[in-house]
């Protein structure tokens, strides 16, 4: 791997203490450009953005704090990692520099070229983790998003339901009952009546059909609520709950790891494995076994729980793949014995990735399936609840 530093910095003697120290390195390859002004150093990073850059405090015309503002207006896309270099009795400087988004500081002349290496990893590392949780809290905020799009969609619809559906439908019923009150008898034949009253009663039908439809679509409409739980519970009760169900199968629960607390909704989780867990026993229909494995994978950007539930059924055609979490898509092998609408792992998706979660699929035709959930586990609980919706996705088994 090779990082590429660049140096500001106007002293000559400088520039070659810290080209030494990070040639010689034998772990990491560093590419060292050297500027000896911050308007030529501005040039470089805006040109291409370095790893990291390594800055005097005082330069001629701009200091370190000044210099950090313009590089971060530069490179708003990709600021680079920043570490400075101060004189001595200049630490109150460097502090500075550092509360304006520098990551470490060293004193000239008092470190050694093993302590310079480290703090530009350390200070490559910490940018590294603070671009991963951001891409991790723009995931979860487009996760939000789009949920909250959904229910617009569903509230329009709902409105529609109510207003241009039930309008005309009321009219149609009036009508049918003005015209048995209001026709002459001598016109009211007994076929008539009989046809009169069948549009009553069809229009009727079809309003309970309409408020059926809404208590229902509004029924499935959840909350996301976190609250501290225990994954492992929940996977044990929805594994044993299926081995009840389904003698053809054999299910094997492998648990690695000892905490499975984390901040999670789990009303959200349970429809999750459900989802997973009866689409594995859906589609090996000849049965066989399942594998589902819960473990702490803990990384150094967070704690986290991955919970995969591996079958040994019928797979997923390649070209299926990239298209298995949109809605309504099934894929091309499965028989038409298999009843399913397609909606069940978008909505698995759209609930792990709410939680801050990722989900992945591995499989191979004719010989199973491997779904791979990851979930952070100290996602913040949430002080105001967001809303799941909308209900037409949630799987209707
Ligand atoms: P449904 O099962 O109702 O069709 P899903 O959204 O749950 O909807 O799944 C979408 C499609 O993904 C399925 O139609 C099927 O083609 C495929 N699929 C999901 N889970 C599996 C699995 N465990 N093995 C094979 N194919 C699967």
């Amino acid at each position: 791997m090779s990082v590429r530093v660049l140096q500001v910095d106007d002293s000559a003697a400088d520039q070659l203490v810290v080209r030494r120290a990070l040639e010689r390195d034998p772990d990491t390859r560093w590419t060292v450009e050297q500027v000896s002004t911050a308007e030529e150093g501005l040039e470089r990073a805006t040109a291409s953005i370095p790893d990291v850059v390594l800055m005097d405090f005082h330069l001629p015309g701009m200091n370190g704090v000044e210099l950090l503002r313009a590089l971060r207006g530069r490179c708003a896309e990709r600021v680079p990692a920043a570490v400075i270099l101060t004189g001595t009795g200049n630490e109150r400087l460097a502090v500075e520099a550092m509360r304006s988004g520098a990551q470490d500081y060293l004193v000239k002349g008092s470190f050694t070229p093993e302590r310079l290496r480290q703090s530009l990893r350390a200070a490559l590392e910490t940018v590294r983790l603070a671009r991963a949780l951001e891409a991790r809290r723009l995931q979860t905020e487009n996760a939000e998003r789009e949920a909250r799009e959904a229910l617009a969609v569903r509230d329009e619809l709902f409105s529609l339901a109510t207003h241009d559906l039930k309008g005309p439908l009321q009219i149609i019923t009036l009508n049918a009952q003005l015209l048995r009150v209001k026709l002459p008898a001598e016109v009211m034949t007994p076929a008539l009546t009989t046809r009169l009253s069948s549009i009553s009663h069809a229009a009727m039908r079809m309003g309970e059909l309409i408020d059926q439809f809404l208590v229902a679509t509004r029924g499935r409409e959840q909350l996301l609520h976190r609250e501290r739980m225990d994954l492992a519970a929940l996977v044990h009760t929805k594994v044993r709950e299926l081995e009840l169900m389904s003698n053809r199968h054999a299910f094997h629960l492998n648990v690695k790891g000892k905490d499975f607390m984390g901040n999670w909704d789990p009303k959200s989780l349970e429809r999750v494995l459900d989802n997973l867990l009866s689409n594995a026993v859906k589609y090996s229909p000849a049965g066989g076994d399942i594998l589902v494995m819960l473990a702490a994978d803990t990384t150094a950007l967070e704690r986290q729980v991955r919970l995969c539930v591996e079958d040994s059924g019928l797979g997923i055609p390649p070209e299926d793949l990239p298209r298995i979490f949109e809605r309504f898509h099934r894929a091309s092998n499965v028989p038409t014995s298999i009843a399913g609408s397609g909606v069940g792992l978008a909505s698995v998706r759209r609930l792990v990735e709410l939680h801050g979660g990722t989900i992945e699929v591995k499989s191979q035709p004719g010989r199973g399936s491997a779904f791979t959930v990851m979930l952070p586990q100290d996602m913040p609980v949430d002080t105001v609840p967001q809303e799941v919706g909308p209900g037409p996705e949630q799987d209707a088994r």
